[in-house]
């Protein structure tokens, strides 16, 4: 099978991004930080070179569904993480 043909169908992704982008959304609303996308991006990147990729393949229509559940010590422990990042962008942002 050509590669253009596969690509059609499935995707290749990272699903620890998945979850990194919906949760730093959450946490950068809770502190009093510039809410851009630049520094919501770069908060995502500093978390994300801290963090072991997942990758998994997934069906081109259902992207999101695929992000695994994590036990609440994975949990807190990514909540402090992206905390501690955001403010790292919070106090030299970027632009
Ligand atoms: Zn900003």
């Amino acid at each position: 099978m050509e590669i253009s043909e596969c690509c059609e169908k499935y995707a290749l992704r990272n699903s620890v991004e998945e979850l990194i982008l919906a949760k730093t959304k959450s946490i950068m609303s809770r502190l009093n930080m510039c809410q851009c996308e630049k520094c919501f991006l770069d908060t995502c990147a500093l978390v994300l070179n801290k963090l072991p990729p997942k990758y998994v393949t997934t069906d081109k229509g259902c992207l999101m569904a695929k992000v695994p559940a994590m036990d609440a010590r994975n949990e807190l422990e990514l909540a402090i993480l992206i905390t501690q990042c955001a403010k790292m962008v919070r106090d030299n942002p970027c632009h």
